[in-house]
């Protein structure tokens, strides 16, 4: 049984594994990244419709560690405004960026791009080995170290196990962490489209008692489309021919872009909120999706998992090599970001409640409250800079 000494090993490449794993390049911590599915080498051509619209704290980060040189600019799309439309006609929120004196409050990248640029990085840094595909079969922590038995039977030894393994987590499975999860029982529903009008850089959505349906701006006159929704209507978009899709998607934003035509096929994930009540245990921490979810509705999921990122790699990177994986360590990073993922988790799910919903008081309030913070240039900053740098 062959058997493999790291200072850290991460369980997950994703966009958040990836991240950790190149964010602590620079230190003498040696690293290795487990990921169950094959490195992603060669793009496919088309579409992808999995995008993120990425705060710009998440592009600090990810230009600081190499990736946001590497992605193609010509597939990275800025936003400029975002206006959100309550269910009642003529109430609408809008921000723009040049009211924060910015030119741009987000950038839309496309997920499959994003984690090339992470895995060309991953190959070239020194101190990280990547294990793919391959996945764990066990996992016993003592107070020295973490042991990971791979399914070949080859054992990581670590004095930290990261868990970066999505909102399904394995790795918290193995801590016995059970999240307390709060199912929508909503789905998002994601396609691209091409459109007849320019979308202008603005990012629009609406907010429907049965539904939250975002446009995200894509390259050139395009569009990716996120539709919070239960599940009669999913199944209903799900089951339409392309034009028929394209035609209510269209009708559902007011025609604001013109005629659609669809160009990605639409796919369908459930919706969940977990709140995971211990994110560190001695020699083990959970970052990303493994440690919280989020509705998308505010577009902040993989944002807090880079926020996982900045808190956790800058107390290890000043920390002793000795001390990575000590509980005392990995406490501040808990304790780092409660505040973060609490408000997102809270104000994610307050909205999510206040709009889904078809009671007449609350729909008045909805569409009153949209008018009202348009009025209110302070408070409007505020927001903005908010979710610029959230
Ligand atoms: C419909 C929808 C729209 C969204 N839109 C946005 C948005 O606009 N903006 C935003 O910020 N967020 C958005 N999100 C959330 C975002 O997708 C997640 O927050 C993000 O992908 C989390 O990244 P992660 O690396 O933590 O987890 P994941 O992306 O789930 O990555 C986990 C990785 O671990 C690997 N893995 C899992 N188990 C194992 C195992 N046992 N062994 C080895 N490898 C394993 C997987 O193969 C994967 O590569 C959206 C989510 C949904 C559902």
């Amino acid at each position: 049984m062959e058997k493999l000494d790291f200072d850290v090993v991460i369980v997950g490449g994703g966009l958040v594994g990836s991240a950790l794993a190149l964010a602590l390049r620079d230190t003498s911590l040696n690293i290795a990244v487990l990921e169950g599915m094959p490195p992603p080498d060669v793009l496919p051509p088309g579409w992808d419709a999995r995008v993120y619209a990425i705060s710009r704290a998440s592009e600090r980060l990810l230009r600081r560690i190499g990736a946001w040189q590497r992605l193609d600019g010509v597939r990275v799309a800025p936003v400029s405004a975002m206006e959100i439309h309550g269910d009642r006609p003529g109430h609408m929120l809008r921000f723009d960026a040049l009211e924060a004196g910015s030119e741009t409050l987000t950038h839309i990248l496309e997920n499959r791009h994003l984690q090339l640029a992470l895995w060309q990085g991953l190959q070239e840094a020194p101190n990280v080995t990547v294990f793919s595909p391959a996945r764990p079969a066990a996992l016993r922590v003592d107070p020295q170290s973490a042991q990971l038995t791979l399914d070949d039977g080859r054992v990581l030894s670590s004095r930290l196990l990261v868990g970066a393994d999505g909102a399904n987590s394995w790795v918290r499975q193995q801590m016995d962490i059970v999240p307390a999860v709060t199912p929508y029982e909503q789905f998002g529903v994601v396609a691209n489209f091409a459109t007849t009008k320019s979308h202008h850089g603005i990012a629009r959505q609406w907010f429907m008692a049965d539904g939250i349906l975002a446009w995200l701006p894509l390259p050139d006159q395009r569009m990716s489309m996120v539709w919070s929704c239960y599940g009669d209507r999913r199944d209903a978009l799900l089951a339409m021919a392309p034009d028929e899709l394209a035609a209510c998607v269209s009708a559902a934003g007011a025609r604001e872009l013109g005629e659609l035509a669809l160009i990605t096929p639409a796919q369908a994930f459930p919706l969940r909120l977990n709140h995971v009540p211990e994110i560190v245990r001695p020699r083990v921490a959970l970052v990303g999706d493994a440690a919280h979810t989020v509705h998308p509705l505010a577009g902040q999921g993989v944002n807090l998992g880079f926020g996982d990122v900045e808190a956790l790699a800058g107390i290890l990177t000043v920390e002793l090599s000795a001390r990575v994986g000590d509980y005392l360590v990995l406490r501040r990073y808990e304790r780092s970001r409660r505040e973060a993922v609490y408000l997102m988790q809270g104000v994610c799910h307050g909205l999510q409640k206040l709009f889904n919903n078809e009671h007449p008081v609350l729909g008045g309030l909805r569409n009153w409250g949209l008018d009202l913070t348009n009025r209110l240039p302070w408070i409007k900053r505020q927001l903005i800079r908010h979710a610029m740098d959230a």
